[in-house]
């Protein structure tokens, strides 16, 4: 056992941990464990910026104004593949780390596609890594299909439609993300896509994809492009907290609202965390950048003695060529929808409202920034949707 703080995962949760940690004065030596090969960097510029080919190669430091992560040393490479509670030790990469307290936060991992055969080249997105080699076939594709119609494969399809790829997108969905935002916010999706000359096939599944890129679907068309993404979702990176005490439920470490794990000096935070929110007064699952950022924050100043309370709406950003999206929700559904349009097209924005049994669960709007800013105080004071 070490008397300091170890972090499991160079994410913004386990970043942002560490530095909140050393910020509060935290006791002992504060040290990240990740398996990533580079230093701790931005991720939602991978399938913007960077994939359109409109940013600099290089990772972008997840704080600017402490790029080198001061007083803080960070072991890349080293993936944990086992953590023992009782003696406080984690197993990585053939080492052994002791803490005295420990804040899990290892984020998520891309779900491969079940249906390829081996040797199909098909590319995910969650890691540098993983956009380096990307951008690599990129630079040389002329066609492309993106698999999966949720927010990465949105983004990632108008980036490569923006170097001049030939794009189709192959949804699950009748119309992109129809279910989870509604019938208003999916057209206006849809509309995007459309004006960046991506194709959408909706409601269709991969039924294989067989070597090297034919991509095999349920309406019994076959396509053969140059570039194959999978953008299918994502699971918590939990495996190795098996028989470690620290309880994981559907692959979610399960946290009080003070992040707090079931096992003594474990906090956990980020895309990994079934947490609850005091707020909304129930359990959440959020799998956001800033959310992960916040939730890292409390569990530091927690794991240095504080007793904070995560309470905020989750809320992110899309970029989506040069629109951007803002979504601020509490994620458990909701059964009534309510349009604000802007003006008489879609540029002129768009505010959707999100009711669940007549109060206000969330807001997604478009170029209407003062919505997206009261949004938060609506959903907590749970108010009428009718008031709004
Ligand atoms: C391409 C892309 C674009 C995105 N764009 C947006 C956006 O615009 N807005 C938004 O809100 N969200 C966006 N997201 C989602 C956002 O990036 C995640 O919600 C956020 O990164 C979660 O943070 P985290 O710290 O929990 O986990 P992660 O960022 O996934 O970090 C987890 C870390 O743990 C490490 N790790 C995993 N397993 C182990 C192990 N066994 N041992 C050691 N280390 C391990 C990983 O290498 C990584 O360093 C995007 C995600 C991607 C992939």
């Amino acid at each position: 056992m070490s008397d300091g703080l170890l972090v499991i995962g160079s994410g913004p949760a386990g970043v942002s941990a560490a530095q909140a940690y050393r910020d509060a004065g935290g006791p002992g030596p504060i040290r990240i464990v990740s398996a990533d090969e580079h230093p701790p960097y931005q991720r939602p510029p991978l399938s913007k910026d960077v994939l359109r080919g409109d940013a600099p190669a290089e990772p972008v430091p997840i704080d600017d104004e402490d790029p080198d992560l001061r007083g803080i040393t960070v072991d890349l490479r080293t993936r944990v593949d086992r953590v023992d509670t009782d003696a406080r030790v984690v197993h990585a990469a053939g080492r052994e780390f002791g803490y005295r307290s420990l804040v899990v936060a290892a984020g998520s991992a891309p779900d491969p596609l079940p249906t390829a055969e081996d040797g199909a080249d098909v590319y995910l997105l969650r890691s540098h890594a993983d956009a380096e080699r990307l951008v690599e076939a990129a630079s040389h594709a002329r066609s492309a299909v993106v698999i999966g119609s949720g927010f990465i494969g949105c983004e990632a399809a108008v980036s490569l439609a923006r170097r001049g790829i030939a794009v189709t997108v192959a949804s699950t969905e009748p119309a992109p993300q129809l279910e989870r935002l509604g019938e208003r916010a999916s057209r206006l999706l849809a509309g995007w896509l459309a004006d960046e000359g991506v194709t959408v096939i909706p409601d269709v599944r991969v039924t294989g994809v067989g070597a090297p890129r034919e991509v095999h679907l349920s309406d019994g068309t076959t396509h053969s492009p140059d570039l194959v993404l999978a953008a299918v979702g994502v699971s918590p990176a939990t495996g190795f907290l098996e028989g470690s005490g620290v309880e994981v439920a559907d692959g979610f470490v399960v946290v009080d609202e003070r992040l707090r794990t079931t096992a003594a000096g474990v906090w956990a935070a980020g895309d990994l965390v079934r947490a609850h929110n005091a707020t909304a007064g129930r359990a959440l699952h959020v799998e956001h950048w800033g959310d992960a950022l916040t939730m890292g924050g409390i569990a530091g100043r927690n794991a240095a003695g504080g007793e904070e309370t995560w309470g905020s709406a989750p809320g992110f950003w899309s970029e989506i060529g040069d629109r951007t999206l803002k979504h601020s929700a509490w994620g458990d559904g909701f059964d009534e929808v309510r349009v604000v349009e802007h003006g008489d097209d879609d540029e002129a924005g768009v505010t959707v409202w999100y009711a669940l049994d007549g109060a206000v669960v969330g807001a997604l709007t478009y170029e209407a920034d003062q919505d997206y800013q009261r949004a938060e105080g609506l959903m907590a004071e749970r108010t009428p949707i009718d008031d709004v």
